[in-house]
């Protein structure tokens, strides 16, 4: 069986630096925190809380501590709690979501209604809407769109969660372009998630089934997984190579793989060497 990884597997450049600014903390720094998971991936968080930095779930008082912020951001409430409760702030927020931060706050300055268009619970999006007072406005889908709540809206602005489908996005847009008159659109999806899922919509129908490899927590993923499955019913999702079932090779002459922007390259790594190893056996 032939493996075809995927160019863009992996580590975004976010999450990479993310990580390295958290190791370099925990190396220089006792008493680090972290609020949350620093990036969507189990083995990530395992390995930082091994170099000794200490999750948090929720903010009390800091102790002179360091707290990092995650590489999906915060919303300006959360950092201000933070120094209140003594932390020094250590951001790798990636500088991608920081940029969509910044258009937000100047949007709300212009007067335009922000428009965000995400996963209504992610955190990257909690921390888009937390950089403004005024309440801006969620659209998960196409079907959701809040007409009634749209019909004073005269100047909008929207901006993208930086993992979505363009392909999910661009109708929403358009729909709203036909209600309100003055809106500007910035199109916040980031690079290494457009790589990622320009290349899987074409791995699925060049490959006989299709493994996505990443946490069921992580958005991008999930996004993946989603796009993979709708070209090619064979298409699997896996967080380690444990969750290998030997079946799914069964008949496959060929293998696309492409893995999350949080997932490790040694998980990767892991699950080809299982994937060898299970079609080995099933020749013996
Ligand atoms: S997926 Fe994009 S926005 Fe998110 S951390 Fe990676 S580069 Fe940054």
């Amino acid at each position: 069986m032939q493996i075809h990884l995927a160019q863009s597997a992996g580590f975004c450049f976010g999450v990479r630096r993310a990580i390295k600014i958290a190791r370099n903390l925990a190396a220089s720094h006792q008493a680090v925190c972290m609020l949350g998971d620093l990036v969507h991936n189990e083995t990530v968080i395992r390995e930082l809380e091994a170099a000794g930095i200490r999750k948090i779930k929720r903010l009390g008082p800091g102790r002179n501590g360091r707290l990092l912020i995650r590489a999906h951001g915060a919303s300006r409430r959360t950092l201000a709690l933070a120094r209140h409760h003594g932390y020094a702030l250590v951001d790798a927020t990636c500088p991608m979501v920081r940029e969509i931060h910044r258009i937000v706050r100047s949007m709300d300055r212009q007067g335009r209604r922000v428009i965000v268009i995400g996963d209504r619970r992610h955190d990257e999006v909690l921390g888009i809407i937390g950089q403004i007072a005024r309440r801006a406005m969620i659209i998960d889908h196409v079907e959701h769109i809040p007409w009634k709540a749209l019909r004073r809206v005269r100047k909008a602005a929207i901006v993208v969660q930086s993992t979505q489908n363009l392909d999910r996005v661009l109708p929403i847009v358009e729909r709203l372009k036909t209600r309100i008159a003055d809106v500007r659109f910035f199109n916040t999806i980031c690079k290494p998630t457009r790589m990622k899922q320009e290349e899987i919509k074409i791995l699925p129908l060049q490959n006989d089934a299709i493994l996505i490899i990443g946490s069921r927590t992580s958005a991008n993923t999930k996004r993946l997984y989603e796009i993979s499955k709708a070209l090619n019913s064979r298409t699997h999702w896996i967080q380690s190579p444990e969750e290998l079932d030997p079946r799914w090779f069964r008949n496959v002459h060929s293998l696309g793989i492409t893995a999350g922007a949080s997932t490790p390259e040694t998980t990767t790594r892991a699950v080809i060497a299982r994937i060898r190893a299970l079609t080995r056996q099933g020749k013996k």
